[in-house]
């Protein structure tokens, strides 16, 4: 059986969530996103909706402990047992050993990294854009600087981490949707990954 363990890894505005979903299609595994899912939890007024509300909307970070706990919830469901698309998990160094720890315990790895390479003037220019959009309440002028800073001083240092593992595949994020998948789907496909035969 193989597996498909993927993470992407990107600022905010590098278009990750979107190319995220594709090649998680593509490969046929779910995405897990802690965004997405501090959102929906956020909207439904869990505890733990209450408990990151403020803090996702200042664009800091969810403390290590809580994050780790959803993404082991999340992982251990049967249908990620094969493999998964990560969006936004690990974001920083500490979370990497924290994954690294579960997956190893499991016997699993990371296949790929993906890492989307987009400057930062375009990288303003999605959000604003997502902001007009969507009405994001963590998309305030303040908390994308913030978030921005947060992803060069905390996440890209993860980066160097897979890499010294050669896992990590940079990808050009400046295209058009098709010609970004097309890209990531044939650095995947170098690795050996396949993808499944609907997509
Ligand atoms: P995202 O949709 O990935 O930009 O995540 C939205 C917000 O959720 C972030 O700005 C953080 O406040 C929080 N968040 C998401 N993933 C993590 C993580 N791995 N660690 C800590 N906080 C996170």
């Amino acid at each position: 059986m193989t597996s498909t363990r993927l993470l992407i890894v990107g600022p905010q505005g590098s278009g990750k969530g979107t190319q995220g979903i594709r090649i998680a299609d593509t490969f046929g595994v779910p995405v897990v996103s802690t965004g997405d899912i501090f959102r929906a939890n956020i909207k439904e007024g869990t505890d733990l909706g209450l408990q990151v509300k403020a803090i996702t909307d200042a664009g800091d970070l969810v403390p290590d402990e809580v994050t780790f706990a959803i993404v082991k919830d999340r992982l251990e469901q049967p249908d990620a047992a094969e493999g998964f698309l990560l969006d936004g998990f690990p974001r920083n160094v500490a979370q990497v050993a924290l994954l690294d720890e579960f997956l190893t315990g499991r016997g699993e790895a990371l296949d790929a990294v993906i890492e989307l390479n987009v400057p930062r003037e375009e990288s303003l220019k999605r959000i604003a854009l997502r902001a007009q959009e969507q009405g994001r309440s963590d998309d305030t002028e303040a908390a994308i600087a913030h978030r921005l800073d947060i992803y060069e001083r905390e996440t890209a240092p993860i980066l160097a981490v897979y890499r010294s593992s050669g896992i990590v595949d940079t990808i050009d994020g400046v295209g058009t949707l098709d010609e970004i998948t097309e890209r990531i789907v044939a650095a995947l496909e170098a690795r050996g990954l396949a993808r499944t035969a609907a997509a």
